[in-house]
């Protein structure tokens, strides 16, 4: 089982507690992370598919730009050392995140809502 996904999402998807914009993005979140494999895309994915904000195939959050977030894709598979196109799993995707937190936490975190979601409790 495939799903496509982001830059930005291979991070913050590890840190997914339930919450979300609305019943159905979340509902379908948990979908997306039943499947094992992931092949990475460099624009709207399949989270962004059923994301209220994703207005002309781009992010309208009122929190970020299309632009901000296209960048933190960028800053994810640099980090990561991914690229779209490429087909991993998430145990792949896992144990890189330890060596790159403290650089995406300083980088994109601060200013994020989710941040006590992913960092707390
Ligand atoms: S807020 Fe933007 S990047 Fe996040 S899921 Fe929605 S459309 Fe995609």
């Amino acid at each position: 089982m495939l799903t496509k996904l982001r830059g930005h999402h291979l991070i913050c998807l590890n840190f997914f507690r339930g919450e979300g914009y609305s019943e159905d993005f979340i509902k379908n979140i948990y979908s997306v992370i039943s499947k094992e494999n992931v092949e990475i895309v460099a624009g709207p994915d399949d989270v962004c598919a059923r994301c209220p904000y994703l207005k002309d195939n781009k992010c309208s959050n009122n929190d970020y730009t299309d632009e901000k977030i296209l960048h933190q894709d960028r800053e994810a598979l640099r980090l990561l050392r991914l690229k779209p196109g490429e087909i991993i799993d998430w145990r792949m995707i896992s144990a890189k995140l330890p060596g790159i937190m403290d650089k995406w936490k300083a980088q994109f975190c601060q200013d994020c809502g989710y941040l006590k979601v992913c960092f707390t409790g």
